[in-house]
């Protein structure tokens, strides 16, 4: 069995946003070399997501409606674990969100249902922020 392991530096100009990486885990997987297997794809930080979902633009906004909805960034007073930080909406979107991704590899491809795409999801950006991508298979 054959592993491979990258890092991607993600920093973004906005607290939130949301970035399509699934070219950068396309070019992970052609790094590898490994035709069969799964790949995992995790944020590695505690205030972002990675998740699958549809490419359309409507659908980030509505993301944006809904998580301010369940957990809105302001007042930042109105959470315990905004002392030195005001990020606890940041915590609690990336809980919604989820961590990780595990995608099937079939042939050499990324197995994604239909209109599946791998996102990158920032709650408490301007900062850098990692993506750990981990191949396994053969
Ligand atoms: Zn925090």
């Amino acid at each position: 069995m054959k592993t491979f392991r990258k890092e991607l530096k993600i920093h973004t100009q906005t607290r939130r946003a949301y970035i399509n990486i699934t070219r950068q885990v396309e070019e992970a997987l052609i790094e590898s070399g490994i035709r069969e297997g799964l790949v995992l794809v995790n944020a590695m930080n505690i205030t972002s997501s990675v998740f699958i979902n549809d490419d359309e633009s409507g659908l980030f906004q509505d993301f944006e409606v809904f998580l301010e909805r369940l957990a809105p960034e302001k007042p930042h007073s109105q959470y315990k674990h905004n002392g030195f930080e005001d990020n606890a909406d940041a915590h609690l979107k990336r809980q919604i969100m989820g961590r990780e991704v595990v995608v099937a590899i079939t042939e050499g491809k990324l197995d994604f249902g239909t209109w599946e795409q791998i996102f990158y999801g920032e709650y408490d950006g301007k900062r850098d922020k990692r993506v750990l991508i981990k191949i396994i298979g053969e």
